[in-house]
């Protein structure tokens, strides 16, 4: 069994936030280097910002490319994008009555105003974005990521309360993992006979459930990994090895989602598709994703290819929804760890590594033998 220890959580809302009205952050100053931890006292939001508690936050596989150096990200600066917290403050223009409210919130922020967020419905391609986790301390209140204490959410950014039904291992992956799949499925949700799903982990476990919920006669999960595929039929899904996979008829599915990360399964889902089918990319963000597919055969099948990046706040909104509609119908916080302390950031990642959980959780308001200093 897991020989890892795992600190149990008090509620954070018991604890309340810091009495010193200090914040800490668990600040990421390159791969290698281990994680640096500052107090700093808590900002005032400014106008149309939001300050909140962290409550609980996971680590994303993009946190884990960026500790790995796989990844690049300007430095010093505060990981972390997934998360769920509790509203302490907010600025003028902001609804107060967020105040005291559990929330999540959209990983990125954005203007409003220009042409991706006015015309093209992609406001996570804004001219002016801003991403939580992925900015330097430099940039704005540097309470900018979710591996601390407190977050500044700033005035382009939705906030969304959520209700008690959800809990806090239900909506941490909520603002990246499930809307992306919200999104990426959007045009899949008329339902259809046969859906294959590439990749077991959480985006392609949130996407069994979405398509079954959709409608979907049968949802096929690969995955490579047992342990992995273990979690399928938990999910509306039913758990395929690559071997089973190859073994199916070609043209025998209507949609196929790709949510490994490589492009190696790309010929096997133009194999798979039938004439007309929706091919969605959504895993392989990362320059190393040439595919082998030619355009004769998109173009011979009539098939659509979709790429999608994140997403608007309509699909948070509609990620938040399908939790509350569906809290009892799946094993939601099945697949985030117990939380580990903030302070075990570091030792955090190294379990997220071993790959037993889909999602490792750390919380600010766990203690264990390195608690923050109360000086
Ligand atoms: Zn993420
Ligand atoms: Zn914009």
């Amino acid at each position: 069994m897991d020989p890892i220890v795992m600190a149990v959580a008090p509620e954070p809302e018991r604890r309340g936030m810091n009495s010193l009205g200090v914040a800490h952050l668990a600040v990421f100053n390159g791969p290698g280097k281990p994680f640096e931890f500052r107090s700093l006292p808590l900002p005032e939001p400014a106008a149309g910002e939001v300050l909140v508690a962290v409550s609980l936050a996971t680590l994303c596989g993009s946190d884990l490319h960026t500790f790995d150096g796989r990844r690049q990200e300007p430095t010093p600066c505060v990981l972390g994008h997934e998360a769920v917290g509790r509203v302490i403050a907010v600025g003028e223009g902001r609804d107060p009555a967020l105040i005291g409210q559990r929330v999540t919130w959209t990983l990125a922020d954005s203007c409003g105003g220009c042409r991706p967020c006015l015309d093209w419905e992609l406001p996570q391609k804004c001219e002016r974005l801003f991403k939580y986790g992925h900015a330097p301390m430099g940039s704005g209140t540097g309470f900018n990521g979710c591996y601390a204490s407190h977050i500044v959410l700033r005035a382009g950014t939705t906030v969304i309360p959520l209700p008690d039904s959800v809990t806090d291992a239900m909506a941490a992956p909520a603002n990246c993992a499930l809307a992306t799949m919200v999104a990426a499925t959007e045009p899949l949700t008329t339902g259809g006979d046969t859906v294959v799903i590439q990749g077991a982990g959480l985006l392609g476990l949130y996407g069994g459930a979405l398509l079954k919920e959709a409608g979907w006669r049968r949802v096929l999960v690969v995955d490579r990994n047992p342990a992995r595929l273990a979690f399928v039929p938990r999910f509306g899904g039913e758990p395929l090895t690559c071997s089973e996979a190859e073994a199916l008829p070609s043209g025998s599915a209507d949609a196929v989602i790709e949510a490994t990360g490589s492009p190696m399964v790309v010929p096997e889902a133009i194999r798979l598709l039938r004439p007309g089918g929706h091919y969605a990319l959504v895993g392989m963000v990362h320059p190393d994703s040439h595919l082998d597919l030619t355009g004769e055969a998109i173009i011979r099948k009539c098939l659509t290819l979709r790429g999608t990046h994140n997403y608007a706040p309509r699909h948070l909104r509609m990620a938040v929804a399908f939790l509350t509609q569906h809290a009892a119908r799946y094993p939601w916080a099945s697949l985030v760890s117990p939380p580990l302390p903030l302070q075990e950031l570091g030792p955090a990642f190294a379990v997220a590594h071993q790959g037993l959980w889909p999602r490792v959780s750390v919380s600010p308001w766990t203690s264990s033998s390195g608690t923050f200093s109360r000086s």
